[in-house]
């Protein structure tokens, strides 16, 4: 049998089950948008992602600047689905010796921005040849035992909220595969090149006890959506027709797909946060979402699991999606 027929979180599951760890320390393990270590007064959030050339990135359409402050920007996306605060990061780089020393220092430059913006400090990494450059972060921060929120506390009955606006990362990277980096919609190639963690949403979703559960949409909408339903036990349903485009997604979509919502219920790398909240607490969103200025819909609602995930199309039509999102080895 080969890694592809059981893709990306068929082997996360393997892992998870095989190397079940049980340490009374240990409030979350695999499975979430960062493991929990229980630290007596606080909490200790980790987290890990890694970008790699020629996968994740090309160097002929990212610059290095901007690649730094993306790889941090993946990490501390996963410490916002949380509502945690970002502390400390450790890099490891693989490097090619041919690569130019101005390549390095303006990729460090751009990782200084990074952590300047969101006040976390670089305490170490590791650093080793190889064929194509390789960006691993690990990223520490903490946060408040009962304001954490994760994937598993989605309750039937929830709504369902996604933060800004989906598939323009997606789309602005098709547009860079066809058109390069000097395409059109340089707002949309922006999007996908240079994503903004919602450290600030998510501290305050967390910090005002809006949501039952968290997560942030580095795969796409339905993967992600997938993912926190298994962990809460629940299913769902999605409007369609309510899922928020942005105006340069809606006019450039039909270039790139028969099908509108298709790049934004699929595509990843929005890096937005999906949460679940009780229908009381609906007005309590509006209102933090109109004063941090962040458009926060609502898309659908949670169901009993056995309904699984299904979206209504504009018609009333219902059905339940076979292609979810990006999958490695897929
Ligand atoms: P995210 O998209 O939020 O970064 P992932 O889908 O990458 O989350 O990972 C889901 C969970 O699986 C996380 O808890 C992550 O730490 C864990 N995980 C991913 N890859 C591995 C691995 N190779 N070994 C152990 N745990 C892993
Ligand atoms: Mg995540």
């Amino acid at each position: 049998m080969e890694l592809r027929e059981i893709g990306e979180f068929g082997l996360i599951n393997r892992i998870r089950k095989s190397m079940a760890a049980s340490d009374p320390d240990l409030i979350q393990g695999i499975g979430d948008d960062v493991a929990v270590v229980d630290l007596g007064n606080k909490v200790l959030l980790v987290t890990t992602d890694i970008l790699i050339e020629g996968i994740h990135f090309d160097r002929s359409w990212i610059d290095p600047h901007r690649l730094g402050k993306k790889a941090l920007a993946v990490n501390l996306s996963d410490i916002a689905a949380m509502g945690g605060t970002p502390r400390y990061f450790l890099i490891s780089l693989g490097l090619p010796k041919n690569l130019p020393l101005s390549f390095i220092s303006s990729f460090y430059r751009g990782l200084k921005e990074g952590a300047k913006r969101f006040h976390v400090a670089l305490i170490g990494g590791d650093t080793s040849l190889s064929q194509k450059i390789v960006i691993n972060i690990c990223l520490l921060g903490e946060g408040k035992k009962g304001e954490l929120l994760f994937r598993k506390g989605a309750r039937i009955g929830n709504d369902l909220f996604v933060s800004g606006t989906l598939g323009d990362a997606a789309l602005g990277l098709k547009i860079l595969q066809k058109e390069g980096p000097r395409g059109r919609a340089t707002g949309l190639i922006g999007k996908h090149l240079s994503p903004c963690p919602r450290i600030e949403l998510g501290h305050a979703i967390s910090g005002h006890r809006l949501a039952t559960a968290m997560i942030d949409v580095s795969d796409g909408l339905l993967i992600d959506t997938t993912h926190l339903l298994e962990e809460s036990g629940v299913g769902a349903r999605i409007w369609e027709d309510r899922i928020p485009l942005s105006g340069l997604y809606r006019k450039w979509i039909h270039a790139y797909s028969k099908e509108p919502h298709e790049i934004a219920l699929t595509g990843g790398e929005d890096y937005e946060l999906l949460f679940t909240a009780p229908p009381e607490i609906k007005e309590r969103i509006s209102s933090l979402a109109r004063s941090l200025k962040i458009p926060i819909t609502r898309i659908g609602e949670i169901l009993p699991k056995k309904q699984g995930l299904h979206i209504i199309k504009k018609d009333g039509k219902v059905y339940s999606p076979s292609r979810l999102g990006f999958e490695h080895f897929r």
